[in-house]
């Protein structure tokens, strides 16, 4: 049995799909040793797997990354994805997605000779935010951000975000704001945006922030309703007095930073340019 989670729920693993406690892979495999593999999280309402086309293209970019070749290819990918919502038996989940450069004796090199990548996919159960979630917010702290400089890759080595996540555990708050050099980066698992009179503000798309796929939707949103949209380098103190902060993530869709280090964002309720970028979300979802 693995804690919370339904050993019966079907799994894919290397072109086989069986239950989740039957579901093996090598000691020696390169994700359990190095941490050497790609994920990705895709949010699926009523049956609809959401931007799959981002998500896939995403996927590809981990992959070529870490020089391995994709093994599955694009409409091979969006069947394994319609298997496991099928599978799965939830209209509204999220599917996750991963490869690992597979199993071989343990060096640190790439193998030598062709070897499978391990391939796994499953459906976990999950909840959009409620009403009562995006009334109330997230709260947040701002911490270093002690990664390493490939967070545009979606890699399975989360060592850096499991600490600042915990962090955040820690301090009894929902995500950390991270910041390398007193520059805004991202969340633990999110983007992070700011706003300030007026004009939504995000950290340039680079090798020190993870590209959301919300971070292009929000882009597209913006242009949509008229909001000046700016990416470029952002200050901690223009985080700290910024009129609205926002967060980004499959999982959180789009929700805004109501605390910070335990003050209040602006008004202290959700503002102006969330609610129109909120709305703006949830007319994409009601579109698919
Ligand atoms: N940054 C990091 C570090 C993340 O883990 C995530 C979540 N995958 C994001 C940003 C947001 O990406 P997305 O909008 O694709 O969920």
């Amino acid at each position: 049995m693995i804690p919370g989670v339904p050993g019966d729920s079907q799994v894919y693993l290397n072109g086989e799909f069986l239950r989740l406690d039957e579901a093996k892979v090598s000691v020696l495999d390169r994700g359990f040793i190095f941490g050497d593999g790609i994920y990705e999280v895709v949010p699926v309402y009523n049956g609809n797997a959401f931007r799959m086309a981002e998500h896939l293209d995403r996927l590809d970019r981990s992959l070529a990354a870490l020089r391995i070749a994709s093994p599955l290819d694009r409409a091979g990918w969006i069947d394994l994805v319609a298997e496991l919502i099928a599978r799965g038996g939830m209209p509204t989940c999220l599917i996750y997605l991963q490869v690992t450069r597979g199993v071989y004796k343990r060096d640190h090199a790439f193998p030598p000779e062709p070897v499978a990548p391990t391939v796994f996919g499953m459906a976990s159960a999950w909840s959009p935010p409620s009403a009562e979630q995006r009334a109330r917010g997230i709260s947040a702290i701002g911490i270093p951000d002690e990664r390493w400089l490939h967070c545009e890759i979606k890699s399975v080595s989360l060592l850096g975000n499991v600490l600042a996540r915990q962090q955040a555990v820690d301090a009894h708050v929902d995500e950390v704001v991270q910041f390398r050099d007193g520059y805004l980066t991202e969340g633990s698992s999110s983007n992070i945006w700011v706003v300030s009179q007026g004009k939504l503000l995000a950290p340039p798309k680079n090798n020190l922030i993870l590209e959301g796929i919300r971070y292009g939707l929000l882009g597209e949103l913006a242009a949509e309703t008229g909001i000046p949209f700016e990416a470029r380098r952002i200050t901690r103190e223009e985080v700290e007095r910024a009129d609205e902060l926002l967060v980004t993530s499959a999982t959180k869709e789009v929700l805004p930073i109501l605390s910070l280090d335990g003050k209040p964002v602006g008004s202290g309720k959700p503002g102006p340019v969330y609610a129109q970028l909120r709305a703006g979300y949830d007319a994409r979802i009601a579109a698919l």
